[in-house]
Parts: structure tokens; C-alpha cells; sequence
């Protein structure tokens, strides 16, 4: 059966002598794996659509659960991601958060269009890139079905515009009135929440069109990073990576 899929490759592995396996993100069907056979012979039509990052609009062949990719038309490259070690490394990682969605994730083309998002302000380096990792981390989890509760205090119901306590786990929120919840939490300051707000809401378009001091960027990283860890479950070697190589967190 063959079907269209717009789609961006997370992952390509090269397999046998001139084919690849690829990881594809897609529209619809979230990842597929896809073989693209040739793909890494001389002159072959499928080659710039299976490179890493690549966004195309693919033609699939679907046989037994089992898709080969027949043609690509290719929307978007991302050349500048591998041109850029630090990008590069950011690029990877939010790739290896996506190659490990949680299984009940919800399928929806938002998705897709965050990462493209992200990919593009990467790129082109509009934003900082804290602002960017932050932004792409707490909103993923929130289309995953795990969007953390900074509307209310859960013990007074206030909404305290001064800043709250985030409990990482259950991601409710005490106000800064309440004070600190026994066990630990993070704190955002009232321009952090206001940003962290604005993320888990704002058109996707609009993602990373927000600008916040070093402290309170500083406070909005860890909190969306340790969030996004607490609820995957696991550790990211990109992430540790780009730590190891990059660390300026408050950009
Ligand atoms: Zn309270």
C-alpha cells in the first residue's frame, strides 16, 4: 500500500552496502521506521531526503507493518545544524528525546511542527538557545499529556504572581506565600512562571518570542530540563554531551 507522509529523519543508519534504515517523525504515524534502499548509491533520487534532519514529503511503501521509502520531496534541510557543533549537539538531543517518546504519547501533527520550529530557530539563531531547549522541553512534555499545573497554588488556590515552588513529580505548584512544599522543588521567580505559562499556551509560532534575565532564564532551564528527565524516566547522553561541551546555560 502506498502512502504520503511529511516527515523529518531523527535518525539514519547506514545498512547493508548501500542502503539506510531511517527514523522518521512524521505528520500522523509519529516515528516509523523506514528503509531507503540505495539511498547511499551514487547519484540516487533518494539521497538529500534521507539525510539526518532532512523534512521532506515522502512517498511510503507500506507492506506487513514494514515501510520503504519510494520517493522524497524534499521542504527543508537544516544545513546549518551540521555546519554548527553546538547546534549540532542541541539538534541531537532534542532528536533522542523524540526517538523516545513515551509509548502513549498522543499522535499529533504539534509534534511535528515543535520540532520544525525548533529545528528552524536553531538554525538560524534567532533566540538563545537556553530559551529554545527550555521552550521545546516543558512543551513537549505538555503535548506528550504531561503538562505540569502553574495556574493554581495546590494548597491556597492562589495564582501568586510572585513565583512558585514546582514539585518536579507531580508538577503542582505551591505560591511563594505557601512557601517551600517538604521534599524539595524547584523555584520559578514571577518572570520565570509568567514564561513557563506562556510556553505551555502560546501559538506555536510564537514559541521562543520571550526574553528573561539571566537568573530567571537560569531558573526556567533547570526547571524544564528537570521536569522533562523526571517525567521520561531516563538520561540523555546528548544531553550530557552537549553539557560536557557547551555549558553557558543562560543564553
Ligand atoms: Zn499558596
Amino acid at each position: 500500500m502506498n502512502i504520503n507522509a511529511e516527515g523529518i529523519v531523527l535518525r539514519s543508519v547506514d545498512y547493508k552496502e548501500s542502503d539506510k534504515i531511517l527514523t522518521v517523525l512524521t505528520r500522523d504515524r509519529g516515528n516509523l521506521t523506514v528503509k531507503a534502499s540505495g539511498a547511499r548509491r551514487r547519484g540516487s533520487r533518494l539521497a538529500s531526503g534521507t539525510q539526518l534532519f532532512c523534512y521532506s514529503e515522502m512517498r511510503l511503501y507500506e507492506h506487513g507493518g514494514r515501510y520503504s521509502l519510494d520517493e522524497c520531496d524534499v521542504r527543508a534541510q537544516f544545513y546549518g545544524l551540521s555546519r554548527d557543533l553546538e547546534k549540532m549537539a542541541m539538534a541531537s538531543y532534542l532528536a533522542q528525546v523524540l526517538l523516545t517518546q513515551p509509548e502513549d504519547a498522543p499522535q499529533s501533527g504539534d509534534v511535528l511542527r515543535l520540532t520544525l520550529n525548533s529545528f528552524y530557530a536553531l538554525e538560524q539563531g534567532l533566540y538563545g538557545q537556553a530559551a529554545v531547549k527550555a521552550a521545546f522541553e516543558l512543551r513537549y512534555m505538555a503535548l506528550c499529556g504531561y503538562a505540569p499545573d502553574l495556574w493554581a497554588c495546590a494548597r491556597c488556590g492562589g495564582n501568586d504572581p510572585e513565583g512558585g515552588y514546582i514539585d518536579l513529580r507531580s508538577g503542582q505548584m505551591c505560591c511563594a506565600r505557601c512557601g517551600r512544599p517538604a521534599g524539595g522543588a524547584l523555584f520559578l521567580d514571577g518572570q520565570a512562571l509568567r514564561a513557563a505559562r506562556y510556553i505551555l499556551r502560546c501559538d506555536l509560532k510564537r514559541l521562543f518570542s520571550f526574553r528573561l534575565p539571566l537568573a530567571s532564564q537560569a531558573a526556567l532551564s533547570a526547571f524544564c530540563e528537570g521536569y522533562l528527565l523526571e517525567k521520561t524516566e531516563q538520561g540523555y547522553k546528548t544531553l550530557d554531551l552537549y553539557k560536557s561541551l557547551f555549558r553557558r546555560e543562560e543564553r
